[in-house]
């Protein structure tokens, strides 16, 4: 974890003139609410933003779950976080316990306020039941020092500022005053009010400039969400609104997801013409809602060209030395990084080497956040998973809808399939049509170029690889069949187990096979993911217990209940690799056993089974730069 004003510097250096960006979210009401957040940190980390931060409800009222979720996003979700703490109805000592959990757990970044009492907005309601606790403090100025007195440096702390001038101020040119008395008792940087009015901002930060304010000043956007939402909080806030800019919304207030795509439009627009105007940084309103933002950042063309890794490494301080890890929970990042969270070494390349690794992979305490679900969560979910599934092969088009994108997660995989699968999308449908479960999978890579936009990673002008893999859900049975197919080949291994721990597969259990290595410019080749025995047998534990959480939306002694537990208590989890990253056609090949075994099962011969129209290699997409 870094300190956003030293990182900030680091990406001047590197990147002078590329603006950065940050997202700000709130603490869900419910449990459900913050995993539904977690997953949309997963979702949103890749765009890798500077930092994310979390609000934290005036006098304290949220700060569990803030600290919670601040926490929760460091040290599982690979973000930079910054914790907002606010001053008013909070005594000193609770202040100090909330710092001193910060900075044991590494957070180093504070965003210091004053806070407002619940209701303030709504009319004459402004400064009305705002309490300075006995011994407490009165404005964010107070905090700033607090926190510098008690913490020196450890933090980098960001306060507020308002272009438009805070609600509460009777004179603009007080309210400067007050801001660069915040600045001088030790702010390193300003996040602002939301705002729509472009030259109120740039004019704001020329004062800033002139009063001899140097740290950076970000920009608060607040993407229109929605039309009763934008006139409210304009409405409440007295948020200039440029002129035009109504009149655009008025034209489609009728359709919600048309104001947002205006609202996505105006913001795209005023970012622009800010970074037009040297602002170094963005910071989003995200309201915890993910499409908007998304589409904003993409539409400024700031999301990021390349990774590092095929996978997003935890920000955590410890976790840096980290470079490889098991495919097995390239769906489920944050589930892998609480599970090895008490690692002191991480594995560098090496993975066969590093011991026992099932006994290392954290007690297996995983709870499933739907043992209990909720009804509105169930009722969701089985509008996903299906009202009552009573045949495996029901089960099996939900796996196949989830490639097709018509259903949006699985217990699983929590975000959409990657990019790379639309490459083989075809043939895992057909494999979930002939009764295979998939829940991971790659296409063979042969020496794409590091910087491809679907399958590239690490530094430029390097080539990355991949060998062929697929993980699944099947029948003993269809195992058997596959088996037979895997030993006719010479180039392709497998491991399987079912619930109960019964072991199958033809790969030395002491082994690990890379599967995703990269060749780079003057550096020892790298090899990011892989697949072995142990993390396999520690993953299967996961991998079964995740039918739990669809089991459990259907009610006990329900026919859906008992079919996904049957699937659960005698499928087994298989994976494949194909060793043959040049030439082999894995999927087809799976495709090709798993029809034989039905037609075994069935006594009628069927139709080869080869689609011609199945791409199946991503090799080709290096040969077209
Ligand atoms: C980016 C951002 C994030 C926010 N996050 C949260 C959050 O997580 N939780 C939350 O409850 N609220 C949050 N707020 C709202 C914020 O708490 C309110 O706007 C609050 O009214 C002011 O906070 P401040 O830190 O700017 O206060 P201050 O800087 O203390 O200023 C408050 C008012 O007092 C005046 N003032 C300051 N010093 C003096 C002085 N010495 N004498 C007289 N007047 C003075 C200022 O001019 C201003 O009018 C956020 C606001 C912003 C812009």
């Amino acid at each position: 974890m870094s300190k956003i004003n030293e990182k900030i510097k680091i990406w001047q250096k590197e990147k002078p003139g590329v603006p950065w960006f940050s997202f700000e979210y709130f603490p869900p009401k419910t449990d459900q609410g913050v995993q539904n957040l977690y997953e949309r940190f997963d979702r949103m980390a890749p765009l890798d933003p500077m930092w994310i931060d979390v609000t934290w409800g005036a006098g304290g009222t949220t700060a569990d779950k803030t600290l919670e979720i601040c926490i929760h996003a460091l040290k599982y979700h690979g973000l930079n976080v910054m914790m907002h703490l606010t001053c008013t109805n909070m005594p000193k000592e609770k202040l100090k316990e909330a710092l001193d959990i910060c900075k044991e757990n590494g957070i180093c970044n504070i965003l210091a306020l004053r806070g407002d009492p619940p209701g303030h907005l709504e009319a004459g309601a402004a400064s009305q039941g705002f309490k300075q606790c006995e011994g407490g403090f009165a404005y964010a100025t107070d905090l700033v020092k607090y926190i510098r007195q008690e913490f020196g440096d450890y933090f980098c702390i960001a306060v507020a500022g308002y272009p438009e001038g805070h609600l509460e101020c009777t004179c603009f040119d007080d309210d400067m005053k007050h801001l660069k008395e915040k600045v001088d008792a030790g702010a390193d940087l300003i996040v602002t009010q939301l705002f729509y009015d472009n030259p109120s901002f740039l004019g704001y930060v020329e004062r800033c400039k002139a009063m001899g304010i140097t740290i950076p000043i970000l920009p608060g956007i607040m993407p229109i969400q929605s039309y009763a939402g934008f006139n409210k909080m304009t409405t409440l806030c007295q948020t200039k609104v440029p002129p035009g800019m109504l009149e655009r919304l008025d034209a489609v207030k009728e359709d919600a997801e048309k104001v947002k795509d205006v609202g996505v439009q105006i913001a795209i627009e005023q970012c622009k013409d800010l970074m037009q105007n040297g602002t170094p940084g963005l910071h989003f309103y995200t309201l915890n809602l993910e499409s908007s933002v998304m589409r904003i950042v993409e539409g400024l063309g700031l999301t990021p060209d390349s990774r590092d890794l095929p996978w997003k490494q935890s920000a955590d301080q410890k976790r840096k030395v980290e470079d490889v890890r098991p495919i097995f929970w390239a769906n489920r990042p944050g589930s892998y990084v609480r599970r090895t969270s008490t690692w002191n070494d991480f594995p560098n390349g090496r993975f066969g080497e590093f011991g026992s690794l099932r006994c290392a992979y954290g007690d297996f305490g995983f709870v499933s956040f739907a043992k209990d679900p909720a009804d509105k969560a169930a009722e969701t979910r089985r509008k996903m998973w299906g009202e009552c599934p009573t045949t495996p092969s029901d089960v099996c088009k939900v796996f196949a809808s989830f490639i097709k994108n018509d259903v949006q997660k699985l217990p699983w995989c929590t975000d959409a399939p990657a990019k790379e699968t639309n490459f083989i999308a075809k043939q895992l449908i057909r494999l979930n049509e002939l009764g295979l479960m998939t829940i991971n999978s790659q296409p063979r890579v042969n020496a794409a170029l590091s910087t491809d936009p679907l399958v590239g990673w690490g530094p430029a002008g390097g080539f990355v690889y991949q060998k062929a893999y697929l993980e699944f859900f099947c029948t003993k049975e269809m195992l058997d069949k596959i088996k037979e197919g895997i030993g006719k080949t010479s180039t392709c291994s497998y491991m399987a187990v079912n619930k109960k721990g019964r072991k199958m597969g033809n790969v030395n259990s002491s082994c690990a096979n890379a599967v995703t290595w990269g060749v780079f410019p003057s550096a020892e080749i790298r090899q990011p993911t892989v697949v072995d025995f142990n993390s396999f047998m520690a993953w299967k534990d996961e991998a079964f217990s995740l039918w739990g959480e669809w089991s459990s939306i259907y009610a006990e002694g329900t026919e859906s209940r008992k079919l996904i537990e049957s699937v659960s208590d005698t499928y087994y989890l298989v994976n494949i690799v194909d060793d043959n990253f040049v030439s082999g056609d894995l999927l087809n090949n799976v495709i090709g056993w798993a029809s034989a075994s039905l037609e075994s099962m069935s006594g009628v011969a069927r139709k080869p089974s080869k689609d011609p129209t199945c791409v199946p290699e991503y090799s080709r997409v290096a040969c077209h730069h």
